[in-house]
């Protein structure tokens, strides 16, 4: 029947779809971390549809919340609601900064809102970025972005950007990788225009890579020096998912501006910006869109912040996620031949598989992915080389699902032909 579904889905849809070609299955119903295709397999779901569906499909505490807000109206536009300043209450308090929000639609939305922002507010033209990062692929956030499919569009609609590397320390081009890349930072910020640096405190399609202790302490120190905004999107690493609410807090700075999108509306797409309430003097309706903060959403956003606080999952994500770090490299020391490394924030994982002169063994995760979603894990890739395969859970996964999903891909791995 999978077969079916997706044979029609192609005849209609573009032929430019990402994930059925690596999940070739259709789905009938999913539940906490488990996905049930029309066919009946039961899969373990390590992929969250992309970390987003943080506390498990269908939890029930945002089923409730849904069913509530759906009773009483689910489309506005901006007025106020009950429902709109609880939701900005719940989240504010999750903020180390006196904050203000605008809402936006989808991750790359939020991007694109926080850049006006910062340019506005600096009257300033650049943004520094980094290689390997993503932060959407619309018009406005390609150029911030170093993802090889839509490099095909350059150029870009906002090329006012400066990339630098990140401080990926497995294949870092500098010794002293960490002080080496904040200089170059540093150079840039001094000699160009520059608004704002914008980053990731966690790589997340650029390969879950957690740049060294230090690192966004330091783009705070340039950014104030300079007098350049640090705009942290959190959009992925985000709303419990490293361990900390945000992942910014492992570093015990505090941003300009946040990014914030998938875990948030726990697949109810909504999205925003957090900014210091003294960036708030902003062109009225600067950035507008018709969805933006959509009550369900907002109802779902709340819930999902009571949630994080009252079960303990921050806790939780850290002590599982050590577990499975631990796990992984052990899997990967004992059944893999080539070089790898292990990393990762919580249930932000990162396993990268190269030969042993570090080629990126790209095909080998392409096959790693089948075997998984054949012996029922699904679990998916990053990395600019898409060579590395992410741990991505829900953060509620129960410890069985968790413990045979890695019994799994010790089974997969011993099969897999390097
Ligand atoms: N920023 C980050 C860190 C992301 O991971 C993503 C999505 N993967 C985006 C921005 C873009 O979000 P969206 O797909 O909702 O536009």
């Amino acid at each position: 029947k999978s077969k079916e579904i997706l044979k029609m889905q192609e005849e209609m849809e573009t032929s430019a779809l990402n994930y059925p070609k690596y999940f070739e299955i259709a789905i009938k119903e999913a539940k906490g971390s488990t996905i049930i295709d029309v066919d009946d397999n039961v899969y373990i779901d390590w992929f969250a549809g992309v970390a987003v569906v943080n506390l498990g499909h269908r939890n029930p505490e945002i089923v409730k919340a849904l069913k509530d807000q759906i009773e009483k109206y689910w489309h506005f536009v901006e007025v106020p609601s009950e429902v709109r300043v609880n939701f900005l209450k719940a989240l504010r308090e999750t903020l180390n900064f006196d904050s203000k929000i605008l809402f936006t639609t989808t991750g790359a939305d939020a991007v694109e809102a926080a850049i006006k922002i910062a340019r506005w507010n600096t009257g300033k033209r650049l943004i520094l970025a980094f290689d390997n990062a993503y932060h959407g692929i619309t018009a406005g956030t390609l150029g911030f972005t170093t993802y090889p499919p839509a490099k095909k569009f350059q150029p870009y609609y906002d090329n006012n950007v400066i990339t630098i590397p990140y401080p990926y320390e497995y294949r870092c081009p500098f010794k002293d990788c960490l002080n080496e890349i904040l200089s170059l930072v540093e150079h840039e910020v001094r000699t160009h225009d520059v608004a704002g640096i914008l980053v990731e405190p966690v790589q997340g399609e650029g390969g879950y890579i957690v740049p060294p202790k230090g690192f966004l302490k330091g783009l705070r120190e340039i950014a104030d020096k300079y007098g350049s905004l640090l705009i942290v999107d959190e959009i992925q690493s985000g709303v419990g998912r490293t361990g900390k609410m945000w992942a910014y807090e492992w570093e015990g700075i505090v941003p300009d501006l946040v990014t914030i999108a998938k875990g948030i509306g726990e697949g109810i797409p909504l999205s925003l910006v957090a900014y210091k309430r003294d960036l708030d003097k902003l062109p009225q309706a600067f950035h507008l869109g018709t969805y933006r903060g959509n009550p369900l959403g907002l109802a779902v956003g709340k819930a999902t912040i009571e949630y994080i606080k009252s079960h303990g999952i921050l806790e939780r994500v850290v002590s599982l996620g050590d577990y499975a770090k631990k796990k992984f490299n052990e899997i990967m020391e004992d059944n893999y031949k080539g070089s790898f490394d292990v990393r990762g924030l919580g249930f932000m994982i990162g396993v990268e598989f190269s030969d042993a002169k570090k080629n990126p063994a790209s095909d080998f995760v392409k096959g790693m992915i089948k075997g998984l979603l054949r012996n029922g894990v699904i679990m998916y890739k990053a990395g600019l080389y898409n060579n590395v395969l992410r741990f991505m859970a829900p953060l509620t996964i129960p410890k069985e699902l968790l413990y045979r999903g890695l019994e799994v891909f010790e089974e997969v791995l011993k099969r897999s032909v390097f």
